[in-house]
């Protein structure tokens, strides 16, 4: 038995060797060629016998950026070498080690390798996604419990290339003079342990905006407008105020904000070299508060417009012209108030000057991680009977849905996975969650284990305060001018035919009288938007940011303070100026392969983010069926979604259409999917065979052999059995 074990590995063994050997001769020769172009280099460490090369295009650039490589093949290496169908041989530009990367394929981005030979599929009688995806489902297993998507696998790879291109371009140079300004005075801080310095002087700033000692603390207006200056510095407050949405358009949002615990108060109030008095009378302020919120009905807490109206105002004296929505029963606001009233002017003083220090406290947290820290963050969550509690720091931080958990001032985490388009429905709490973030909410990402470099903790901290930048950044990485270019008139067409589509008998008759005026009337006015576009682009935001000004002594975290509030002040100008919800901050990182469509009574816009502009789902090369078939079918199947308001549906029409192919819990998804191809094919650009081929690529997946593939309950249509219910209709027409 023994010999034949050995005879195996040795056959496995040669077969190996043999593949490597061509691989390292194609390598090789290439190499040749690429050098002799000039268009690549070689690695430091290639020898006569690695012939390792690097393009000399970044990262992106070899791989996956959108440029044009002078009509040079698709394939970075020309080999397929040991990879799998659909992939091809080339060099990481992390660590230099050969990998597997997709295929480029343009101007006709369906690929005839990944498919199954004909006779093949007509042998074991194929579904639509095997016989075109067939290939490469079947040369790898898939992990055990997980699923791997071909259109998907490449995305934290592309995550990955950006962040390489920022790293090595450095973002301040392409992202602007605030994100230099900012990374030079982190690496200063954080290179000299200069932290506790930049903490005393974020405190100051906020004590001079706070105007603590000239604070009327008998005067219930100007105690209020205390606490909206310090949410408007994304501090822990006992208000949050962040943006909301008002139909068609924004309002401010003064929510129910936190309870510091006195002895963190204390705490951070020592850090700053506040005396024992001030310590101890911001320790018995929130003692107070506590027992007033514990022993108060709620209802005595309740706020009224005025004020709402104050801390609005306290925030910035411009957001009072903006449309004020607000959490009526605010017990945290209420007692904070109704303390300070009681409280000699000196305790509520030292209560601000507390709020002051912990939010110093907690910027210096999110830049410097825990190591940076010398007290736990302790926020009180206010659990009263009938009290919300959603918007309690603990809740954000611990058990908050992903998708309502802040990454960054104003954007969300998203939802691990990839779910194509994470959801589709804008609630103002999507909004608000994003835009209320404070401090004590945000935390770096740092992989486990590795304490990170100044350097890098730098990035992501500049990450937190200027997404809108870093969304540019992902932009001008991934999306060419001409690809953004063809982007345009190719949704105009694909909203054209959306209209059209509902306006069918088939499609109109989803819904009752009302839902089909509604759906018209969102498909009309549908618009299209790219996450991280110039502003005053088409796809971008209209209109200019203004950012702060900045002195030259400012520190790293009074640079973040400065930020948070010119952020803010953004955002009051969406609401002051009744911009149209189109105008949103991206909700999402713009590296995500992603979508979504944002969708009431009374607006559509999707937004696609810029992770999702790349191969297999567009390229600037693509011919029109592949640019329809693909990303195209994406923008066509969110626009579809104005067909995704349920309560105006007419059941019985939906289930009829769509019982047979899809489970319940998928149905608005599989109506914009049926939509949305059905709207690609009539362009012209696609026949409906074609199309078949593009999405079930696109949707196609290796399943693990306990992957979970119940259909009902979820919210999107299976992998590969996605595919195949879309061919199944387009044949119908
Ligand atoms: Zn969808």
């Amino acid at each position: 038995m023994l010999s034949t074990d050995g005879r195996a590995v040795l056959i496995s063994v040669v077969v190996a060797a043999f593949c490597a050997a061509v691989a390292h001769a194609l390598t090789c020769n290439e190499q040749h060629a690429c050098l002799k172009a000039g268009t690549c280099r070689k690695t430091a460490n290639a020898t006569s016998l690695g012939c390792s090369f690097r393009m000399s295009l970044s990262a992106a650039g070899a791989r996956l950026l959108n440029a044009s490589n002078g009509g040079g093949g698709g394939d970075v290496t020309g080999t397929r070498g040991v990879c799998a169908p659909g992939m091809r041989q080339s060099v990481s530009v992390h660590t230099d080690a050969a990998q597997c990367t997709r295929r480029r394929l343009y101007p006709d981005a369906l690929n005839a390798e990944i498919q199954l030979p004909p006779a093949a599929a007509v042998a074991e009688q194929a579904p639509e996604h095997r016989r075109w995806c067939g290939a490469w489902i079947d040369a790898r297993p898939a992990a055990f419990v997980a699923e791997t998507k071909w259109a998907f696998f490449d995305a934290d790879d592309v995550t990955a290339d950006v962040d390489a291109v920022i790293a090595a371009r450095g973002s301040s140079r392409v992202a602007g003079q605030d994100v230099a300004k900012f990374r030079s005075a982190c690496r200063a801080m954080l290179g000299s342990g200069a932290l506790g310095v930049a903490a005393q002087q974020a405190y100051e700033h906020l004590l001079s905006a706070l105007q603590v000692d000239n604070l009327v603390t008998t005067d219930r207006g100007q105690v209020l407008r205390a606490a909206g200056r310090l949410a408007a510095h994304a501090c822990d407050a006992p208000a949050t105020i962040g943006l909301t949405d008002a139909g068609a358009t924004f309002a401010m949002h003064v929510g129910v904000g936190v309870a510091v615990d006195g002895a963190a108060l204390s705490d951070a109030l020592y850090a700053v070299g506040a005396s024992r008095t001030v310590r101890s009378e911001a320790r018995a302020f929130a003692e107070q508060m506590e027992d007033a919120v514990d022993n108060a009905a709620s209802a005595a807490y309740t706020i009224g417009e005025a004020d709402a109206d104050a801390v609005a105002r306290g925030a910035h004296p411009t957001t009072a012209s903006a449309r004020l929505a607000y959490e009526s029963v605010n017990p945290v606001l209420g007692a904070f108030a109704h303390v300070a009233e009681q409280a000699p002017a000196e305790v509520t003083h030292s209560y601000l000057r507390g709020l002051a220090a912990h939010c110093a406290h907690a910027l210096r947290t999110a830049v410097g991680g825990e190591q940076g820290g010398l007290v736990a963050t302790t926020v009180r969550t206010i659990t009263g009977t009938s009290v919300p509690t959603a918007s309690a720091v603990a809740e954000r931080n611990g058990a908050t849905p992903a998708e309502l958990r802040p990454r960054a001032l104003g954007r969300l985490e998203g939802r691990p996975g990839e779910v194509l388009d994470a959801f589709v429905h804008l609630n103002g709490t999507h909004l608000r969650a994003a835009t209320a973030a404070t401090w004590t909410a945000l935390r770096p990402l740092f992989g486990g284990g590795i304490p990170p470099s100044v350097k890098e903790q730098c990035v992501e901290a500049a990450r937190l305060v200027y997404p809108n930048a870093f969304d540019r950044l992902a932009f001008d990485t991934l999306v060419t001018d001409r690809l953004y270019g063809r982007l345009r008139p190719m949704a105009e067409a694909l909203r054209m035919q959306v209209e059209a589509a509902v306006q069918r008998p088939e499609f109109a008759a989803t819904h009752g009288d009302a839902g089909q005026i509604l759906m018209l009337h969102n498909a009309k006015r549908a618009t299209l938007r790219v996450a991280g576009a110039p502003r005053g682009s088409w796809g971008g935001r209209s209109t200019a940011f203004v950012p702060p000004s900045l002195a030259a002594s400012d520190t790293a975290l009074t640079i973040m303070l400065k930020q948070a509030e010119a952020l803010f002040l953004d955002r009051v100008g969406l609401a002051t100026r009744a911009d149209s919800i189109c105008e949103h901050p991206p909700l999402f990182d713009a590296r995500a392969r992603n979508a979504y469509l944002v969708v009431s009574s009374k607006f559509a816009c999707a937004m696609l983010l810029p992770g999702m502009l790349v191969p297999p789902f567009a390229d600037e090369r693509y011919d029109d069926e592949s640019l329809y078939a693909r990303v195209g079918y994406v923008i066509a199947h969110e626009f579809a979604h104005v067909s995704s308001l349920v309560q105006y549906w007419n059941y019985g029409a939906v289930e009829a259409m769509l019982v047979h192919d899809y489970a319940s819990s998928t149905w608005p998804e599989a109506l914009a999917d049926r939509i949305g191809v059905w709207a690609v094919v009539q362009t012209g650009n696609v026949r409906p065979e074609r199309l078949c081929a593009h999405v079930s690529q696109l949707w196609c997946a290796r399943i693990g052999t306990l992957a979970d593939r119940t259909a009902e309950g979820r919210s999107h249509p299976l992998s590969n059995e996605r595919g195949d219910a879309l061919c199944a209709y387009l044949k119908t027409l």
